[in-house]
């Protein structure tokens, strides 16, 4: 795991991060301010009217995005650590990606091994695994299909997110996590940030192995929190 410990600890610090966001929100902004002060002016076509209108809605979706890939993480450090039951939270995490999997042919399939409890805050937890899974989906422009399997070993619980997508090749490998690296049209490259701050302060590691044209397995260790039954 050395290789994954060392980019955790070449994450920028929470300030140096939110002065970029603050960044990349405020210029779609601008654009699109710009693109409703032109259309005040009277004497443009509907042609041009409409040109206006496409730009300035992308703009916002753009600035949409990047607040939505990187909302828990703006939230100050770790609050409300509770004890979370992973396979519970799996549950819910499914109901919120199944709308976006099904629309692009993604089956999931969940492989539980026994019960598995960590320290953690859910919604930041939630926002991790929607992260992963969203790539995930995203890697596999033709469907195909993602494996979330939930297991302890020893005292870590490991979950495992596989997709049978495009994959990395190394070097793709190495920048994921750095802010801003995206290979997406509508990429926002925060997502693999957050998860990797989350996993961070959940006292936690990450592993990443992909093969190009095979896919990706992201697989994430948390130290367990021992519940009587
Ligand atoms: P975004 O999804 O907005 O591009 P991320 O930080 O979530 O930003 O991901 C950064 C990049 O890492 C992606 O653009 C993609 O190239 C690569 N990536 C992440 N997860 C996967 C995956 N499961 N399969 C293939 N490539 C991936
Ligand atoms: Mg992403």
């Amino acid at each position: 795991l050395e290789k994954e410990l060392r980019k955790l600890e070449k994450l920028k610090t929470v300030s140096e991060i939110a002065a970029s966001i603050s960044h990349e929100v405020r210029n779609p902004l601008t654009v699109t301010k710009g693109f409703i002060q032109l259309l005040r002016d009277s004497d443009i076509t509907e042609d041009t009217k409409q040109y206006y209108i496409t730009f300035a809605l992308e703009e916002l979706n753009r600035a949409e995005r990047t607040i939505s890939d990187y909302l828990t993480f703006a939230k100050p450090t770790i609050e409300d650590v509770t004890i979370l039951n992973i396979n519970k939270e799996i549950q819910y995490i499914l109901k919120v990606v199944s709308p976006f999997a099904s629309m692009n042919n993604v089956k999931i399939e969940v492989k539980k091994t026994g019960e598995v409890h960590v320290a953690g805050e859910g919604e930041k937890f939630h926002q991790c695994l929607i992260n992963v899974i969203k790539n995930g989906i995203e890697s596999m422009p033709e469907g195909g299909k993602i494996t979330i399997s939930i297991r302890r070993e020893e005292q870590i619980g490991v979950i495992q997110v596989e997709d049978t997508g495009s994959g990395m090749n190394d070097e793709q490998i190495e920048r994921l996590g750095t802010p801003f690296y995206t290979t997406k049209d509508k990429g926002t490259g925060l997502g693999t940030m957050v998860v990797y701050s989350i996993i961070k302060a959940m006292n936690g590691e990450i592993k990443v192995k992909s093969e190009v044209n095979k896919g990706t397995s992201f697989t994430i260790y948390l130290p367990i929190v021992e519940v009587p039954s």
